[in-house]
């Protein structure tokens, strides 16, 4: 994916595990392009390194803080209110972007939105004492847990059996997804002996993958996959069909009817298969790039979302490396 996505790579395995073939070398595209490259990774020592990126980069951060409501003139957002340790807050925005992965804010907002069905999946880090031995043996901190995953894989098989399908936008189906997990890998985890085994990890929030999407300027469909978009801030690759990509257009940041909302992540507007091709991380990624370089050049220039030129973000894509286009 190139840009952020690629730093994102090499932050997560800067000072954990690292198992990226020697190939990939920081510039992809000197890499053996046949392959596709994989990494383990430690995702808290990952978590580590990104605060230590952030706050390098001059990031204001306001930990446990939860976006609630956007505040609205008609169409145009003037801010958002915020719930923290502080109490009730307001922050006044020229340009406000939801990276809540579920487009919580623009729906809030008013911006038209679809939701997904998702089936249960649950995945945690256990450890045993066989995954100890194996780690002490090889010498390998890798070795000493993996992942216990409890209910469906990608396509719905494992889903329990009389479990609806949950849209993932309501406390209530948090609750139950959550829940049912838990439950589900308790009965799972009471068949080992218990001096044996551990979590050392439970995941860390509901693991949802299709929410709520905004229906944006632009669609992209099953349709767009191999097509040139003249508008694209990048290329995602599928990750499941190689040798199978979309470009990304801006135009799916942004809903025309509101000039000062863009969202990023698994919220953009995608629909069908192209959904699932563009809610993985390091799409993710790249639209939270694209979305906070649109942001910027439209506070800058005073120019709504909807009229900005496509190009000047380019121009900030192409600089830090993304690929625009595939043909
Ligand atoms: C089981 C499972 C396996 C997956 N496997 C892979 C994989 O192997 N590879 C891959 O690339 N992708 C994978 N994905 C997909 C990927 O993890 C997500 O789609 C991706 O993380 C989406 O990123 P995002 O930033 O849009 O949203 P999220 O990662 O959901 O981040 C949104 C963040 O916003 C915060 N937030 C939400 N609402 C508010 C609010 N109101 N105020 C403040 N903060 C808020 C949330 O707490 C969260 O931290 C998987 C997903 C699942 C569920």
């Amino acid at each position: 994916m190139f840009g952020v996505a690629d730093e994102l790579l090499h932050l997560a395995i800067q000072y954990g595990p690292n198992t990226l073939p020697d190939a990939w070398t920081g510039n992809p595209s000197l890499a053996d392009t046949d392959k596709r490259f994989a990494t383990y990774f430690s995702p808290t020592l990952f978590s580590l390194a990104l605060d230590e990126w952030l706050t390098g980069s001059g990031v204001k951060l306001l930990l446990d803080t939860w976006v609630s409501v956007p505040v609205m003139a008609t169409r145009h957002c003037k801010g958002v209110i915020v719930e923290n340790k502080t109490g009730r807050g307001c922050y006044l925005a020229k340009v406000v972007i939801d990276a809540t992965g579920d487009a919580d804010i623009l729906y809030r907002a008013g911006v038209p939105c679809i939701c997904g069905k998702n089936y249960l999946t649950f995945i945690a880090y256990a450890s045993t004492v066989e995954t100890c031995e194996s780690a002490v043996q090889s010498r390998n901190i890798l070795q000493s847990r993996r992942w216990l995953t409890i209910g469906s894989d990608l396509w719905g098989n494992g889903h329990p059996k009389q479990m609806r399908l949950l849209t993932g936008v309501t406390a209530e189906d948090v609750t139950e997804y959550v829940m049912q997990g838990r439950k589900l890998l308790l009965e799972r985890l009471k068949i080992d002996p218990p001096a044996q085994r551990d979590l050392s990890a439970l995941p860390g929030m509901a693991q949802f993958r299709t929410t709520r999407r905004i229906v944006g300027a632009y669609e992209l469909t099953d349709a767009d996959e191999g097509s040139h978009l003249e508008d694209s801030i990048g290329v995602a690759v599928d990750f499941a069909h190689p040798g199978r990509w979309y470009e990304l257009p801006y135009r799916i940041l942004y809903n025309t009817d509101y000039d000062n909302l863009l969202t990023a992540g698994r919220s953009v507007s995608a629909a069908g298969w192209a959904w699932d091709v563009t809610r993985v991380i390091p799409v993710s990624a790249t639209t939270g790039q694209a979305a906070g370089v649109a942001a910027a050049l439209s506070a800058r220039q005073n120019v709504v979302l909807g009229e900005l030129d496509a190009k000047l973000i380019q121009d900030e894509m192409l600089q830090s490396g993304v690929k625009l286009h595939m043909s």
